[in-house]
C-alpha cells in the first residue's frame, strides 16, 4: 500500500468523479428504448484512465455498446484479477428533473445510478489511478471491466467472460463493508399462457373463460409462495423470490377470452435450477385440471439465470480479509443475498468471484443515494486487496 497520503483518494475526488459519471446518461437501451447506452460513459472513463497511464480498450459487445477495459500491468507472470462494475443504469422517468444533476447533502450524494453502479466504476478507477501513480510492484495484472447491460440481460459480463482470461474477480455492486457476498439466488422470467375458448358472451355452454382460469393459477402461485417458497428460504440467501410482473388477456367486452398470458419473476436457491420451479407450477396445473377438466395451459421460460455459488475463492477472500482488517480494523462478513448479479456469470465461467460494494439506498427509484465515505473505503479496500492478491 502506498504510504504517501498524496497517493490516497479523497472524499472530494470521489464527489468530483461521481458527479461527472452521473451526468453522463447511460440508461440501458434494451430495457428502456429511449436509453442512450454506454458508449459516451465508456469513452469518458477510457480517456480518464488513459491519462493516468493505463492501457485502455473499448470492446464493442453490440453496436454502439462497448465494455470499457483498463489494464494495470504487473511485472511477472502472476494471476489476473478482474474488478467488475457496470456502466449502465435503469430509467429515471419518475425524477427526470434532477436524476442527472447529482447533489451532495451531508454524508450522501444523490443521483441516477450513483450507487448502482457508478460508485463502483468510480471506486475502481480511483483505486487503479492510485496504484498506477504509486508504482507499486504487482506480479500479475489488474483488469478493470466497466461492463454494459447489467440492468438488462448481462451481455457485457457474458462477453467479458467469453473473451478474457481471469483468475479471480471482484464485482462491485451496492452492499456494505465488511460484507462480502459469496452466494446468491438465481432467477427466471416465466410466461404462463392459459388457453380458453372464444364464444359469444351469451353462449356460456360454448365458451371457456381463460381469464377466470388464470385467476386460479395466480391464486395458487401466491399460496405456494407463502406456504413453501417464502416459508422455506435458504438461510443465507433469503426467501425465494416470487412476484407476478405482467398480465394480458381477452379481446373485447362481448367475448369469452380465449387466452390469458401472465409473466412472473421467480427465484432459485443454490443447488436448484428453474426446472424446480417449473415442476412446482406444473403441479398447480395438475391440481386445477382435477377441478376444471377443460383447463389448458403452458409454460415458456423467457430467461434463466443460475444461482451464484462455487469454489476456489479462498485466496481472494484471504486477500480481502487482510485488506478489510487494514482499512476497517475488522474481519469480513461472508454473506448470501436474494438478489441476482453478474457474479453468477463470472463464477459459472470458472472464475472465482466475490462481491463487495459501497453503502447506498433508493436503488432503481427517485433520490438514489450513496454514502460518500463508503466509496472512499471501497477504494482503499480494493487497493489493499489488489496488492495482497498480486504481491
Ligand atoms: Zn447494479
Amino acid at each position: 500500500m502506498p504510504q504517501d497520503s498524496s497517493l490516497s483518494t479523497t472524499r472530494e475526488e470521489v464527489i468530483s468523479l461521481l458527479d461527472q459519471l452521473v451526468r453522463i446518461e447511460s440508461v440501458t437501451p434494451w430495457l428502456i428504448s429511449t436509453g442512450s447506452g454506454e458508449a459516451k460513459i465508456a469513452m469518458f472513463m477510457g480517456q480518464w484512465l488513459t491519462k493516468e497511464g493505463l492501457e485502455v480498450t473499448l470492446e464493442e459487445v453490440s453496436p454502439g455498446r462497448p465494455n470499457m477495459l483498463a489494464r494495470l500491468k504487473g511485472s511477472g507472470s502472476g494471476p489476473t484479477l478482474c474488478i467488475n462494475a457496470h456502466s449502465d443504469t435503469v430509467g429515471y422517468e419518475n425524477w427526470a428533473d434532477v436524476a442527472l444533476s447529482p447533489w451532495v447533502d451531508g454524508d450522501r450524494m444523490y443521483g441516477l445510478g450513483v450507487v448502482d453502479d457508478k460508485a463502483g466504476c468510480a471506486a475502481a478507477m480511483l483505486a487503479l489511478r492510485d496504484l498506477a501513480r504509486s508504482g507499486v510492484a504487482l506480479n500479475g495484472d489488474v483488469l478493470l471491466a466497466c461492463v454494459i447491460d447489467e440492468e438488462s440481460t448481462s451481455t457485457g459480463s457474458e462477453h467479458l467472460a467469453k473473451h478474457h482470461t481471469m483468475d479471480a474477480a471482484i464485482i462491485i455492486e451496492p452492499s456494505v463493508m465488511p460484507v462480502v457476498v459469496t452466494e446468491h439466488q438465481g432467477f427466471g422470467w416465466i410466461e404462463i399462457t392459459v388457453f380458453g375458448k372464444a364464444s359469444h358472451g351469451c353462449a356460456p355452454e360454448e365458451g371457456i373463460d381463460a381469464i377466470v382460469h388464470m385467476a386460479e393459477v395466480i391464486t395458487r402461485l401466491d399460496e405456494l409462495s407463502e406456504s413453501t417458497w417464502a416459508a422455506h428460504p435458504d438461510a443465507r440467501n433469503g426467501a425465494t423470490v416470487f412476484h407476478t410482473s405482467t398480465i394480458k388477456g381477452g379481446t373485447d367486452f362481448a367475448t369469452y377470452p380465449s387466452r390469458a398470458v401472465l409473466g412472473i419473476e421467480i427465484g432459485t436457491q443454490p443447488g436448484e435450477s428453474l426446472a424446480n420451479r417449473v415442476k412446482d407450477i406444473e403441479k398447480i396445473f395438475a391440481e386445477i385440471t382435477i377441478k376444471r377438466p377443460n383447463f389448458r395451459a403452458e409454460i415458456e421460460i423467457k430467461l434463466e439465470r443460475d444461482p451464484f455459488m462455487g469454489t476456489g475463492r479462498e485466496p481472494l477472500l484471504a486477500a480481502l480479509n487482510s485488506a478489510t482488517q487494514e482499512v476497517l480494523g475488522t474481519d469480513i462478513l461472508d454473506r448470501g443475498w436474494n438478489a441476482w448479479t453478474d457474479a453468477a456469470i463470472l463464477q459459472a465461467s470458472g472464475v472465482p468471484t466475490v462481491l463487495i460494494g459501497p453503502k447506498g439506498g433508493n436503488l432503481h427509484s427517485p433520490n438514489e443515494w450513496v454514502e460518500i465515505d463508503s466509496v472512499v473505503e471501497i477504494v482503499e479496500v480494493l487497493k489493499s486487496t489488489i496488492v495482497n492478491f498480486l504481491k
